[in-house]
């Protein structure tokens, strides 16, 4: 009885997921990825940025460029950081999807 319940809870989670997935094509997550190559000039223009490295929204002016002008993370350090001047949404949802998609090679997450 009890595992009944535990594996209808998972189903729906699981179901759930896929659900906030779907909100994203894959032409988003591909053409997302071409603003995410942190050129200073992109994030510069923002005023909050999002990883998608570790999913953490922070203000642009934390951003830290490094001698190549790139921009990296100032919490995880990683350079898949995307501007709010790109016009993608910064939220939790679609950096999940950015993750899985270019980091873990989630082909299916769309
Ligand atoms: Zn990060």
């Amino acid at each position: 009885m009890l595992s009944e319940i535990m594996d209808r809870l998972s189903f729906i989670k699981s179901y759930h997921e896929l659900m906030k997935k779907n909100l994203y094509t894959l032409s988003m997550l591909v053409n997302a990825n071409r603003f995410a190559d942190n050129r200073k000039e992109e994030l510069c223009r923002s005023l909050l940025c999002g990883c998608y490295g570790c999913l953490v929204v922070f203000l642009a002016n934390d951003v830290r460029f490094d001698e190549d002008g790139l921009g990296r993370c100032p919490f995880c350090g990683s350079r898949h950081i995307l501007g709010q001047s790109s016009a993608y949404p910064l939220d939790k949802g679609f950096l999940k999807a950015m993750q899985e998609y270019h980091l873990k090679g989630g082909q299916d997450v769309v």
